[in-house]
This record gives C-alpha cells, sequence and structure tokens, in this order.
C-alpha cells in the first residue's frame, strides 16, 4: 500500500525521465534502500544520529493562545527545533547514511534558498564527506548567510549562471554534475521529487515526522485529529507527516501552497491547484506551464515554495481526492506569521506560515476540531524579509 509501480509511479504520476547513463545508477539506489531499510544495523544507525545529533523526537505542542483564538484544538509538531531549523535535515541525514553503505565518497546537492543546502553540508561534516552544492547566482546573492553556513562547514558552492540563475537551473547543473561523476558520487535531492525512487526515498525518511505524531496525539488525547495540515513546496515535510495517516479516513489531510500575489496573477507557485501534467527534473508531476508547455517561474514570498512542480505522490493523493489543497498569499502568510509569534512565542518560517494562515479559515475547516500542524521550519531565516512587510 502506498508504494510507488516497479517503474515509480503513484498513479499517473512519477517515472524515471532520466538521460540513460543514470538509469543504473536509480536502479542502485533503490536496491541499496532495500537491503537496508529493514536491516537492523542501519536502522540503528539512523536512530542514534536522529535522537542524538537531530534531537528527536521533536516535540507535538498544544499551542493553547492560539487555540483559543481559532476555536479548534491545535497541536504544533515542532520540527524547527530540529537540528538546522527545519525537517530537511531528517533526510539528508538518512540518505548520507545510504551513500555511505553504497561506498560513495562524495555528495552533490542542488539548493535554492540554501535550507537544502545547509541541511546538507551538515550530514557531510558529521560523516567526512566531499560535499558541492550547485545554487543559482541569484540565490547566492540572496541568501548570503546560508552560503557563509555551508562554506565554514566545508563545502564548496558551484555558483549557476544560465537560465534564471535560481533552483530550476541549480538542479539541471547538479544533474548534469552526476551523470559525469555517478561512480563515486550521490546525489541528495532535498523534495520528494525527481526520478523514482528518490520520491519514495525522501517521503520514507521524513516519515518519521507522522509516526512520532501519531503516536504523541494517541498519548497526549487518545484520539486522532480531524485534521493534519502542512505547507507544500515539493512535498516532504508534507507526505512526512500525512503518510502515517492515509488510512485514517477520518483524519482530513489538507496541503497548503503558496498563492503569492494571488492564483489569477502569474506571480505563484501553486502547482497542484494550476499546474497540468508534464515532465519536470526526472518525473512526471502537475507542473506550472504555459500553453507551449514551458516551464513558468514559479513565485512565493518564502523561497522554500518557491518552485514550479510538486512531487508525484501528492499529485496522485489530490487527483484521488484523498489530499485536500488550498493556496495561501503572501500577504496572508505573512499576517499568520506574525499571529503566531505574538500568540505564542514561536517564530515559524515563511513556508510554514501558509499552513498557519488557513487556521483562520471556518469555511475549510469549520469549528471545535483538533488539529495537528507542521511547523516545517523556524523563521530566522526569513526575518530580513518579515520586518519589511510587517
Ligand atoms: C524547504 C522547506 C519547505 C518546503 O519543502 P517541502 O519539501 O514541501 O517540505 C517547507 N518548510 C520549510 C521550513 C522548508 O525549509
Amino acid at each position: 500500500m502506498h508504494e510507488p509501480s516497479k517503474d515509480g509511479f503513484f498513479g499517473n504520476y512519477g517515472g524515471m525521465f532520466v538521460p540513460d547513463t543514470l538509469i543504473p545508477a536509480l536502479n542502485d539506489l533503490l536496491t541499496c534502500y532495500n537491503t537496508v531499510k529493514d536491516d537492523p544495523e542501519f536502522i540503528q544507525e539512523l536512530d542514534y544520529y536522529l535522537h542524538h545529533f537531530v534531537g528527536r523526537p521533536s516535540p507535538l505542542y498544544r499551542a493553547k493562545n492560539l487555540s483559543e483564538k481559532c476555536n479548534h484544538t491545535i497541536y504544533l509538531k515542532r520540527e524547527d527545533l530540529n537540528h538546522t531549523g527545519a525537517h530537511k535535515i531528517n533526510n539528508t541525514l538518512g540518505q548520507i547514511l545510504l551513500a555511505k553503505k553504497m561506498g560513495k565518497s562524495r555528495i552533490i546537492a542542488e539548493t535554492g534558498a540554501g535550507q537544502h543546502g545547509v541541511a546538507t553540508a551538515t550530514v557531510c561534516a558529521l560523516m567526512g564527506m566531499q560535499c558541492d552544492i550547485y545554487m543559482g547566482a541569484e540565490d547566492i546573492e540572496r541568501q548570503s548567510l546560508n552560503v557563509k553556513r555551508m562554506t565554514l562547514m566545508g563545502a564548496s558552492i558551484h555558483s549557476v549562471n544560465t537560465g534564471s540563475k535560481t533552483l530550476k537551473d541549480a538542479t539541471t547543473e547538479a544533474i548534469r554534475d552526476w551523470m559525469q561523476y555517478v561512480e563515486n558520487t550521490h546525489y541528495i535531492i532535498g523534495s520528494a521529487l525527481g526520478p523514482h525512487p528518490y520520491p519514495l526515498l525522501v517521503r520514507n525518511f521524513q516519515s518519521i515526522i507522522g509516526k512520532e505524531a501519531r503516536r504523541q496525539i494517541l498519548d497526549q488525547e487518545q484520539t486522532l485529529p480531524d485534521a493534519v495540515i502542512a505547507c507544500i513546496g515539493g512535498g516532504s515535510n508534507a507526505l512526512g507527516i500525512f503518510h502515517h495517516f492515509i488510512d485514517d479516513n477520518s483524519v482530513r489531510l489538507i496541503g497548503v501552497e503558496a498563492a503569492g500575489e494571488g492564483l489569477d496573477s502569474n506571480m505563484h507557485a501553486a502547482s497542484l491547484s494550476k499546474g497540468k501534467p508534464g515532465v519536470l527534473h526526472g518525473s512526471l508531476n502537475s507542473v506550472l506551464q504555459d500553453e507551449n508547455g514551458q516551464i513558468q517561474l514559479a513565485h512565493s514570498i518564502s523561497a522554500g515554495l518557491d518552485y514550479p512542480g510538486v512531487g508525484p505522490e501528492l499529485c496522485y493523493l489530490k487527483e484521488s481526492g484523498r489530499l485536500e489543497s488550498y493556496a495561501i498569499s503572501n500577504k496572508d502568510a505573512l499576517h499568520g506569521c506574525k499571529e503566531l509569534a505574538e500568540l505564542e512565542g514561536i517564530i515559524a518560517a515563511l513556508e510554514t506560515s501558509h499552513a498557519l494562515a488557513l487556521l483562520a479559515d471556518k469555511k475549510i475547516l469549520g469549528e471545535n476540531k483538533m488539529i495537528i500542524l507542521c511547523l516545517s521550519g523556524r523563521g530566522d531565516k526569513d526575518m530580513e524579509t518579515i520586518s519589511q512587510y510587517v
């Protein structure tokens, strides 16, 4: 159940749309994963680092003041308290242990805002691996603090000057590097995206979020929640918290995309609401594109949601009716961020703030519900943007 088909499809979405030279590497990756995923030694090593290095389990915190304000019982799954400040480290840690098992000595990754780059540089320092990060020239300028972090931890940053000089172009360059050095190099993809088996791997490494949250809510409330809410960029924190609730049909799964300046403005990143099936970065997904099938530039105030596609499993869950998705504007996200800060003393990432903003919508959520919201990351990285607007 919930596993992709043999060729990596979730329903109509997914697959391996890559040059032939990469197919053996993807097959090796899946074979290695299938061998180690039930291996007690691998599980024990991953658990050790998740606990002692990342700080898991993350708390499931009952946000009393926010609950009162929204007239719901709201629990926050505190992924912001992980080492490096977001959920991304759950995946980079799992993948680097897998790379070690495969005998790779070098790691590459793409990054947009730098959050995935920092999580990758962190685990490379931890494991003593060479680390090369591809980043758009535009993003290097905008995210200089994260560039300094990665450099301090020993990573080399490669500036990408093609196309729009952002994440989409950095991803293309990372794939090119991987094709050339696949022998000794593992490519750590940062969301539940890309060719099979990445969407499966990333989801499984992130599913620790929902596994803990399900146990924690049963401990604290002796019942399952009415709804689980998460923001959606590529889909990794959402699938991570949803996975262990998918079979609980009474639990609504709600994803929140970035409506940017509005869904009719062409300045948004709402790939589930407004995308059409297309191939982007190795798999078939819902993609923002023009009438000629050219990829459209995405826009969101939060860099982590600013991507013109969304991973295959979420596309499938949406199409099958299990996942509901909504879109929240830049302005409402900023308001959601401010409200949580004032009410609870927690500064959330702007990505997460999109999910927070949905809590005000009684038409969608009703009243007096028990809700778990994935607090995917902390907002320190966004302070400059936040203070410009608030
Ligand atoms: C990267 C990021 C996201 C978006 O990525 P997903 O793969 O959709 O989870 C959301 N929140 C934070 C804090 C992020 O850093």
